[in-house]
């Protein structure tokens, strides 16, 4: 059980200077930098023949990669296409994927939790989306109860009250708006428009379906922006009330993407008033009882997040936190990535090369990782830091059947640093998490990554804050 008083956030803008470089978001431990191509799918099948023997349940991510305008931000795996057929080819290929896969896994393993993620999940039409559910729900073991968690990244810009009705009658009982800023100026700089009203009128069908949790994405950082402008665009998202928000900071690497040369440099706010923007932004959801879950996530006190997070059972995945930890992730479509057991998938990048494999009915998988036992150990390290914000040494010691501090010696004595410097406090039970460190999760929990270092990763990862 967790003991932290979630809502203590110290907004220490000296150390976040000093601490909030470049770092990974640790949405899985090893990253998957560290995925190679010697991981084969022969490896995979081998490893969910094992995952059989085990009575976890099966968690599915459905990537859809399609969108209809580019939003020049963006620095997702995408496809920016009004060209219907190739959706129509890629759905047949990934059909193919859903029956390969699900004859892999005992039909006795439920699905309790599903994702759709994109891309734009919402790209697909109701014939498609409807068929495409049908189909997951044919080749696997859906559970159907009230404990199911599945949810679809929506873009407030192609659905209609219609149409969210058809994904509660779809099974989905969650959703995840791309607001990113409610202000037309911000809008137009990054090409995506989207008013207030349509948003507001998607919130509220969304509470006549019962869907039980809505979240909501939002950029600070993005052009124009300023701390008065942001904190509308705050006040109109907390008017609407979602039951999660997630806060992400806009890392302007237009060298890496395209998109991003469209917007203009001299219109993206200083780093000062980016801070500045972050601070309100973190003091403004305090006020409004919204709980601090960690890094860029945030959650009303009776949302299933906040559970998860006082009763053990909160992760880090590929969607950021996540509930359902003891599930097997089964990865369907291009680039998505699965963990099974103790093993990384991932399926290639490339929309051809995913389609001409299943085409030749290979899995369309191109890389993984094994971990070892030392990846494990450092995994649950992270975990517990960035999900519980303190580890205790005398439960990892009886769950891992290790001496934390002398297996760790090393790396305590990095975190020293960071202890004289108010982030975390270490004493013979514990490493806590400070109220000031709380914001700078990523680099405490750089100190346990034995990756860092080996190679050059600068522009590999984003800014922490
Ligand atoms: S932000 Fe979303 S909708 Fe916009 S281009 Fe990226 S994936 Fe597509």
């Amino acid at each position: 059980m967790n003991t932290f008083d979630p809502n203590a956030v110290c907004f220490d803008q000296d150390l976040i200077k000093r601490y909030g470089g470049r770092g990974p978001r640790y949405t899985s431990y090893p990253t998957a930098l560290q995925f190679h191509a010697k991981f084969t799918a022969n490896d995979y099948r081998r490893h969910v023949a094992l995952s059989n023997k085990t009575v976890r349940p099966l968690s599915l991510y459905v990537h859809i990669p399609f969108c209809q305008s580019l939003c020049y931000y963006c620095a997702c795996n995408k496809i920016v296409t009004r060209n219907r057929e190739r959706v129509k080819t890629y759905l047949r290929h990934l059909d193919q994927e859903i029956d390969m896969q699900a004859a892999l896994f005992d039909p006795d393993r439920k699905v309790e939790q599903l994702h759709f993620g994109g891309g734009t999940p919402t790209y697909l039409d109701e014939v498609q989306l409807r068929a495409l559910m049908a189909h997951l729900r044919e080749a696997f073991n859906f559970d159907e109860s009230g404990s199911r968690e599945f949810s679809i990244e929506v873009d407030p810009r192609t659905v209609d009250s219609d149409m969210m009705t058809v994904l509660a009658e779809l099974g989905f009982n969650r959703l995840s708006l791309g607001i990113q800023d409610f202000d037309p100026e911000v809008q137009r700089a990054v090409n995506r428009i989207q008013s207030t009203e349509e948003v507001g009128a998607l919130m509220r069908n969304a509470r006549e379906n019962r869907f039980k949790s809505v979240s909501f994405d939002l950029i600070y950082g993005l052009p124009h922006q300023t701390v008065d402008s942001f904190d509308v665009t705050l006040n109109k998202a907390l008017e609407m009330r979602p039951d999660r928000l997630a806060i992400y900071n806009y890392a302007h690497l237009p060298e890496r993407f395209k998109g991003q040369r469209m917007i203009n440099d001299a219109d993206i706010p200083s780093p000062e008033t980016k801070l500045e923007i972050l601070h309100h932004t973190i003091d403004k959801l305090g006020e409004s009882e919204y709980v601090y879950i960690g890094m860029d996530h945030f959650a009303l006190p009776d949302d299933d997040l906040v559970h998860a997070q006082r009763c053990g059972t909160l992760q880090r995945n590929f969607q950021g936190y996540s509930t359902h930890r003891e599930c097997d992730l089964v990865a369907l479509g291009v680039s998505a990535i699965g963990k099974i057991g103790n093993i990384y998938a991932q399926n290639t990048t490339s929309t051809i090369e995913y389609e001409a494999l299943l085409e030749a009915g290979k899995l369309p998988i191109s890389r993984g990782i094994e971990v070892d036992a030392d990846d494990l150990l450092r995994a649950d390290v992270i975990s517990q830091l960035m999900c519980y914000d303190q580890l205790v040494f005398e439960r990892f010691n009886a769950v891992h059947g290790i001496d934390f501090l002398q297996y760790f010696g090393e790396e305590i004595n990095s975190l020293r640093v960071l202890a004289n410097d108010g982030l975390v406090s270490i004493d013979s039970e514990r490493i806590s998490i400070t109220p000031r460190g709380r914001l700078l999760l990523r680099s405490i929990a750089m100190a346990f990554d034995r990756y860092l270092g080996r190679e050059s990763t600068d522009g590999r990862f984003s800014k922490a804050i």
